[in-house]
């Protein structure tokens, strides 16, 4: 969840394998949790090797496993082929580190979707870890798993991520009513933080009551050092000077850090980048 990377035809990914849609009727929930999945396969929407655009490890190069499903509906996901309409094809763990493996890339962002909804990340991680991987996963931290993972990437949703009552894409505001009850699990964030001492906390800001959200979110869980909570303009473009403004000033008041995407910069708005 990588949520503000976007996505179409890179400029300098040495690799791309975008899947197409395997099954275009596909429910909205049909991957929501994995289900009916064996063990060693999970449906995929795209591999592709780039820069890594956010976060800690910006400017990495990396090979990105974007699973295609989630358990939330951001309203303003960038990624609705993974969330809103998953799509893909079904791949096995020995595929995809074949796949890593071609790409010679060091580091892994297993990202969605949501990724730790499926259990099949586990076998993917433990063999990635195998063939020499350092793994990031980006998550938005509703859900716990036990297993390798050298950055665990956490953006937990605030409340303006919901769907707006009218959504089209939500037209009994069932999506709404799932949202709000899964975005916050302070027990799963709780455990995240305690298990995987290698993490960052990444919020998506679109206005200034953004930052009591988080800090009565912080004040929830385990202490985590300032300089762990990233805070990213919303958008998939480079931020207006207004929004550029927001954002610093909360760092600067909170030493939080500044969360720049690197690849809306390097690439624009496109899909495998
Ligand atoms: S949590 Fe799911 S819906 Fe929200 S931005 Fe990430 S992939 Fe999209």
């Amino acid at each position: 969840m990588p949520e503000l990377r976007s996505r179409t035809t890179p400029l300098r990914a040495r690799s791309v394998t975008t899947t197409p849609p395997l099954h275009p009727q596909t429910p909205q929930n049909r991957a929501d949790a994995g289900a009916g999945t064996p063990r060693d396969t999970m449906l995929v929407s795209e591999t592709f090797t780039s820069i890594q655009g956010e976060g800690r490890l910006t400017g990495v190069p990396s090979f990105f496993i974007r699973l295609s499903g989630c358990n939330l509906r951001c309203a303003w996901c960038d990624t609705p082929y993974a969330s809103w309409n998953p799509e893909g094809q079904t791949r096995t763990v020995a595929e995809l580190v074949a796949e890593f493996a071609a790409a010679r890339a060091r580091h892994v962002v297993i990202t969605g979707g949501e990724p730790m909804i499926f259990p099949q990340v586990e076998p993917l991680a433990r063999a990635l870890k195998d063939a020499g991987a350092h793994i990031t996963i980006e998550t938005a931290g509703t859900v716990f798993r036990d297993l390798p993972c050298d950055l665990m990437s956490i953006s937990p949703k605030l409340s303006g991520s919901a769907p707006q009552p009218g959504d089209p894409r939500d037209p009994t505001g069932v999506w709404r009513q799932r949202h709000e009850e899964r975005r916050i699990d302070t027990q799963a964030l709780t455990r995240l933080i305690e298990r995987y001492p290698q993490r960052q906390l990444k919020f998506v800001i679109c206005t200034q009551a953004d930052m009591d959200e988080i800090e009565g979110l912080l004040a929830r869980l385990p202490a985590i050092a300032p300089d762990e909570v990233l805070l990213m303009p919303e958008g998939v473009a480079e931020p207006s000077p207004e929004q550029r403004a927001l954002v610093t000033q909360a760092c600067i008041r909170h030493n939080w850090r500044y969360c720049h995407r690197l690849h809306i910069t390097l690439y624009g708005n496109r899909r495998g980048t």
